[in-house]
């Protein structure tokens, strides 16, 4: 196969590509011959490169107009394919296959939350699971400082729900990691999550997320920062960030939507949790849905909507920094994650 491409390069370009090929031998020749005898000759070994195996800070940064958005990293989790619904195995082999993804030990799956400095308030939408899900979890304050920030800078923390992978964040240990923040989530979030009447009906294995929950907000409402709004047209949690309804995955889940200038950015939250399945069939949801049909019925709006409107958007669940646009397809919908590149003021 190697051969049969290289005479191909070579004869399409002949001039270039065969004189490379000619001299590749003579190359590797001189190399092998130069590691041999270099340290006989100097005398001093040269010692293999140690692989380095750490990955580069958890931060991305870009512009949605005059707003500068930080997408920041909390870790992963690995999930069990099968926790996806409405889909058969089969299915669900194939869409992952078709996007490489693995799903041994699990379908590896991100957890990011949004950082945004409008300028006069640096508001924080979710704040990663903390010591909630395991250490494979837990790093927005460390990459939020590796981003030139400090928690104490945060003003508003919007949740998009109250899942322990979202709300953690607000209080590792019982102490407030943002001290000096106010706390925002949709009132049917916070009746159903809070509410202990709830938690004591609930299932034994859901009954940790109701602890959890509790045990996020609980530092801010004894300080009076814990703050519920009612989700619905027009709603603006804090001035200039509108929340969506998007209930479904949970009673109050929400998303967050921001303008400036002509660009809008929607951070919709649980919308999607494996991009390889769901953006191809929006009618898959997940375990972890309080009410999956009407996750669905949700999912299906917010990615009509954001494909149609060509808005920016920002997921908890997609690939870090999982920033892009969803386009619609014949079959289903694509994404089509934001492109690396400098913070760009001339566009
Ligand atoms: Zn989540």
């Amino acid at each position: 196969m190697k051969l049969q491409s290289a005479a191909r390069l070579a004869n399409a370009r002949p001039g270039h590509a065969m004189h490379k090929a000619l001299r590749l031998p003579a190359i590797v020749l001189a190399a092998a011959m130069a590691s041999a005898l270099l340290p006989a000759a100097t005398g001093t070994a040269h010692a293999a490169a140690a692989q380095q195996k750490t990955q580069v800070p958890g931060y991305y940064r870009m512009m949605i107009g005059q707003l500068e958005v930080t997408a920041l990293y909390d870790g992963y989790i690995d999930l069990d394919p099968k926790i996806l619904k409405y889909t058969s195995a089969r299915e669900v082999q194939s869409l992952l296959a078709r996007m490489f993804v693995e799903s041994t030990p699990g379908m590896q799956t991100a957890v990011n939350a949004y950082l945004i400095n409008t300028g006069r308030s640096l508001v924080l939408v979710d704040t990663g699971a903390a010591a909630c899900f395991g250490p494979t979890l837990g790093r927005i304050g460390d990459n939020l400082r590796a981003a030139g920030y400090a928690p104490e800078q945060v003003d508003a923390v919007l949740l998009t729900h109250l899942h322990g992978d979202h709300a953690c964040g607000l209080a590792p240990n019982g102490q407030p990691a943002f001290p000096n923040a106010t706390v925002h989530v949709d009132k049917a979030d916070a009746d159903y999550w809070l509410s202990e009447a709830n938690a004591a009906a609930a299932p034994k294995e859901a009954q940790g997320l109701f602890a959890m929950a509790r045990a996020a907000v609980a530092p801010y409402q004894a300080a009076n920062r814990f703050h519920t709004f009612n989700g619905g047209n027009g709603t603006e949690p804090i001035p200039g960030v509108r929340a969506l309804p998007a209930y479904g995955h949970t009673p109050g889940h929400s998303g967050y939507l921001l303008t400036s200038g002509k660009e809008s950015l929607l951070l919709w939250g649980d919308i999607i949790h494996s991009h390889a399945v769901q953006f191809r069939r929006p009618q898959v949801a997940i375990e972890f849905d309080t009410d999956s049909h009407a996750a669905v019925i949700t999912r299906k709006r917010i990615l009509a909507d954001a494909a149609k409107g060509k808005l920016w958007v920002g997921g908890a669940h997609l690939p870090f920094p999982g920033l892009g646009h969803v386009r619609r397809d014949t079959a289903g919908y694509t994404w089509v994650p934001a492109e690396y590149g400098p913070i760009r003021t001339d566009r």
